[in-house]
Order: C-alpha cells, then sequence, then structure tokens
C-alpha cells in the first residue's frame, strides 16, 4: 500500500511512533514491522524489576495486542527489514515480501558492543531483549558466582539484582570508576561504595585480553595478566545505534542516522526516531545521541505529530533513570562540558545532588533518591537563568523558589 506509513523496529520509539500517530488523528494506514516477536516493550526493567522475577511480561508491553487491533495498526512482528528501495519508496523483507511506504519511519535501536574473543560465545551473556532478560534471570538462580564486565548502570543494574540473590559477583571496568562516561567522581564513588557495602568485589582500570574456553569454565585474562575464572561472564559495555539499512540505502549517518529539528532524514520521506537518531538541539546547541526512554517517546511524538499535522520541532531536555538496590538515580541536562559542580544534601544520608553549571547557568543535574531536586533542577535547566552556588548547597533554601 502506497500511502501507508512504515515503521521499521518495533521496539519502545517504533511502537510509541504508531501509538502516536493514532492520538495525532492520523487516519491512514500504519504498518509496525518488527525483528523480535513481542509487541513493542519497555526495556528498562529486563535489567531491574523483570530481570528480579518481581514483575511478568505482560508488564513490560506499551500497549495490549487487542489496543494495537482496534487502532488498526498492522503489526508485523518475527519478520525483518533487509533493504530499503528509497527510488521505488519500497522496503523488503526476509520473507522476500515488499512493502511500499508514503512516509518511513527508521526506529531499529541499537546493538550491544561485543568482545572479541578466542573461545566459543557459549556463557558469555549480553543483555537487549527480553529473551536475554529471561537467560540471566536462570544463570542468576542457578549459579553462585558472575562475573560482570562493565561497570556502566546495566552492568551495575545487574550486580544488584545478582547480590540480592546471594551470589557473589565481580565487576571489570575498564575505566577507574563506575558509570565513568555518564556522572561525575562524587556520584560514582557514591555508587561504589553502596555495591561494595552489599558485596560487589570491584576490578577498575582493567581491560579484556581474552575469554578462554575451557568447558563449563571460562578463563578471563586481563590487561595486567591476571585471570578470573567463572561459569558465566555477563557483559555490559555499551551499544552502537544500529544504522546498517540507513547506511546501505545511502541516507547521512554520523554517530547515528542524521536527522532535523523535525526527525527528517536526508531523505525527506523517510524519518528516524530513538537510539538509532542523531538529532539537532537548540538548548544545548549540539547534536545529541540519546539512549533514554525519554527521547524514544518524546521523539516519537514529535515525528508523529509532523506526519499527522504539523512541524514539530524536537527539542527537549534529555533525562534518564538508573535503579540500583533502594537507591533511584535521576540524570538530567548533559553534564560533559560543565566547569563547576556543586553539591546539595549528603551522600552519606543517600540522598544528595549535583548540580553542574556552565558559565553559571544550570546544564545538568544528578539527583540520588531526591525527585524533588530532580523535577526542580530540570525546570531550572530549561530556564537557562544564571543561578548563584550558594544557594544550591544551602539546603535550608528552598530551590522551588527559583522557578516560581
Ligand atoms: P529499541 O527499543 O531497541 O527497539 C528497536 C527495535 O528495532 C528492536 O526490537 C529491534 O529488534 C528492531 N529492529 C532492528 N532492526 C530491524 C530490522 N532491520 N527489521 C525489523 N526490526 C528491526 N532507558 C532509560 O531511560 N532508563 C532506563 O533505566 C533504561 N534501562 C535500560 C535497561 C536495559 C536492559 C536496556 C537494554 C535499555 C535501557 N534503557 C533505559 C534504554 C531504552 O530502553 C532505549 O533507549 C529504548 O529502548 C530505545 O528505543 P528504540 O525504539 O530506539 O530501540
Amino acid at each position: 500500500m502506497k500511502n501507508s506509513v512504515v515503521i521499521i523496529g518495533a521496539g519502545h520509539a517504533g511502537g510509541m511512533t504508531a501509538i502516536s500517530l493514532r492520538r495525532k488523528k492520523y487516519q491512514g494506514p500504519i504498518k509496525l514491522i518488527g525483528e523480535e516477536n513481542f509487541l513493542p516493550y519497555q526495556r528498562p526493567a529486563l535489567s531491574k524489576r523483570f530481570l528480579s522475577g518481581e514483575i511478568e511480561e505482560k508488564r513490560l508491553y506499551l500497549k495490549s495486542k487487542d489496543y494495537f487491533n482496534k487502532n488498526n495498526i498492522n503489526i508485523i512482528n518475527n519478520t525483518k527489514v533487509t533493504a530499503i528501495d528509497r527510488n521505488n519508496k519500497t522496503i523488503h523483507l526476509n520473507n522476500q515480501e515488499k512493502i511500499g511506504y508514503k512516509k518511513l519511519v527508521i526506529a531499529t535501536g541499537s546493538i550491544v558492543n561485543q568482545i572479541k574473543t578466542s573461545g566459543r560465545e557459549t556463557n558469555l551473556y549480553y543483555l537487549r531483549t527480553i529473551g536475554d532478560s529471561l537467560k540471566l534471570r536462570e544463570i542468576l538462580s542457578n549459579k553462585n558466582k558472575i562475573v560482570i564486565i562493565g561497570a556502566g548502570y546495566i552492568g551495575l543494574e545487574i550486580a544488584s539484582v545478582a547480590i540480592k540473590k546471594n551470589l557473589k559477583v565481580i565487576v571489570l571496568e575498564q575505566e577507574n570508576r563506575v558509570m565513568e562516561r555518564v556522572v561525575s567522581s562524587e556520584v560514582s564513588d557514591f555508587f561504589q561504595k553502596k555495591h561494595q557495602s552489599e558485596g560487589v568485589v570491584f576490578k577498575f582500570n582493567s581491560s579484556i585480553n581474552d575469554i578462554e574456553d575451557h568447558g563449563k569454565q571460562k578463563r578471563i585474562i586481563c590487561n595486567d595478566g591476571s585471570v578470573l575464572n567463572t561459569g558465566s561472564v555477563i557483559i555490559g559495555i555499551g551499544i552502537k545505534p544500529n544504522i546498517k539499512l540507513a547506511q546501505n540505502s545511502g541516507l547521512a549517518c554520523d554517530n547515528g542516522i542524521t536527522v532535523n529539528e523535525i526527525g527528517q532524514t536526508s531523505d525527506r520521506h523517510i524519518f528516524a526516531v530513538g537510539d538509532c537518531s542523531n538529532h539537532p538541539n537548540n538548548i544545548f546547541k549540539s547534536r545529541l545521541r540519546l539512549e533514554s526512554v525519554q527521547n524514544a517517546v518524546e521523539q516519537a511524538q514529535s515525528v508523529a505529530e509532523t506526519i499527522a499535522s504539523k512541524q514539530t520541532p524536537y527539542h527537549a531536555i534529555p533525562w534518564f533513570w538508573s535503579d540500583q538496590y533502594n537507591i533511584k538515580l535521576q540524570i538530567a541536562g548533559i553534564s560533559k562540558d560543565h566547569d563547576h559542580r556543586v553539591i546539595r544534601g549528603h551522600p552519606e544520608e543517600e540522598r544528595f545532588a549535583v548540580f553542574y553549571q556552565k558559565e553559571k547557568r544550570l546544564i545538568a543535574i544528578d539527583t540520588i533518591n531526591s525527585p524533588r531536586e530532580f523535577a526542580i533542577g530540570k525546570k531550572l535547566i530549561e530556564m537557562q537563568s544564571e543561578i548563584p552556588f550558594e544557594l544550591i548547597s544551602n539546603t535550608n533554601f528552598d530551590l522551588k523558589k527559583l522557578v516560581s
């Protein structure tokens, strides 16, 4: 059908694009094509409450099968899009079918970074899908020791679930602190201590030379020559945007599929949303490629509105969260270029926030068990006004006064 909106990738951003198109009263046909055999679902719980077994699979779905049927959204699961023929405005599927489109939305997400090893891939685990999380559940209930490679938020969330199941947990990290890519040293120190107090053992400055295969055992050979023996290795060393389809069809890509402020690629009939897209952000005056639910949802909403009714630019404050033990970390903004940072609250009380400034303006916050500071901080970032450091660190001063 040549008049369809076709969405490649039935994940969070793809699913939200379809849902938002109907909310914005788009009347035409919508086809949502996904390689996985699930309805569009949310991934965050895969390393948190779904992994621990506290919530069931149906809680992950964005909407029920019934919703998609009623709203006439045609989901084609278990099917991979193999090529985009831009000249004929047609996509090719792995079952040899072809589907025409009026507008195409690419929402192909990310691919996990893998470690090349001389051994077989057995007993090496990555986490991206429901299937991966179910496999990890099994590991956590059958084993008494795991080694996790990577102290990013995924590795740490898995560690916190594993410790609660009484496993011995060793985390290897090539940097000298946890979550080095996303938080300041104060927040890293806090999380490191928290994990250590729960029993996690860290080995920092430790990259992997090889993982050898010895039957049911793996031998992890580190750069300093040390060797760790373990039955299962869980790897969380980041992701890369899944852009092969876009590249093969000649769309402009640079750390993601390059889109303009309305989510349009270098082909005006094709949009890209979610982890795979790289968009301009006028609040941070730079291009961003984000790996978060906030981005998947809000970019999808803006592209859906552009397709359904009027051009809707997407310029949002990025935000993110992570749950580890009883700690909720919430991050807003981009702290990378800060020239000053102020701590409000007390890490020893497991409740504090780090405010990052650039030329006196607040550009980011990391909050620990402090939802109020998170909400206010996010507004302050949006306002881009200058804020004196002393007011932030003074816990007797109500920050709300700065936003009202
Ligand atoms: P995805 O949700 O990955 O969807 C992409 C889909 O496209 C996949 O289903 C894939 O199979 C499909 N696909 C790819 N290529 C093709 C093709 N050629 N044909 C058909 N289908 C294709 N974010 C937060 O903000 N907070 C969190 O706490 C958090 N925790 C996370 C925990 C885990 C374990 C993971 C994996 C992610 C987490 N995230 C979190 C990130 C968040 O889930 C992602 O940013 C979000 O899923 C991105 O949505 P997306 O649609 O771009 O990609």
